[in-house]
């Protein structure tokens, strides 16, 4: 599965905390980041993150793409609900398209404890079924 990683910058430390508890799991995974948020998490797990720009300066868009070409299967964005960002319309807009095209997101620890269980348990294997039939429209 992709999987994308964002944190705020007040939840980047929450983040990498659970990345660290759940690297097991996430190591099996292809993994995906916003710039100083995947830094930071490589730097305290030495787990192999594909990095994109900063949030405020492209990254969450850079994720929304992914979305949006239905290559992205789970997000897990820690957002900061108490301070301002000034790329909140970006945060808006990779939120709604997680919506358009039901990719499971999880904007706290509370419901990433799930997702990441669920991912454990094989609830997402059918993301493999939407990319193979997409590969076969393609004619791959
Ligand atoms: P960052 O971006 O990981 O580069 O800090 C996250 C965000 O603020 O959206």
């Amino acid at each position: 599965m992709n999987i994308a990683l964002i944190a705020h910058d007040n939840k980047k430390n929450d983040l990498v905390q659970f990345v660290t508890a759940y690297k097991s799991t996430l190591e099996d995974h292809t993994l995906f980041a916003t710039g100083t948020t995947g830094l930071r998490i490589q730097e305290a797990t030495k787990l192999n993150i594909h990095r994109f720009q900063s949030g405020p300066l492209g990254g969450d868009q850079q994720i929304g793409a992914m979305i949006a070409e239905n290559q992205m299967d789970m997000i897990i964005f820690f957002r900061d609900p108490l301070t301002a960002q000034p790329h909140e319309p970006d945060v808006t807009a990779l939120v709604r398209l997680c919506d358009v095209y039901a990719i499971p997101l999880a904007t706290n620890m509370g419901t990433a404890e799930i997702l990441i269980h669920g991912l454990e348990r094989g609830d997402l294997k059918w993301r493999t079924i939407i990319h193979e039939k997409q590969g076969k429209e393609n004619g791959e």
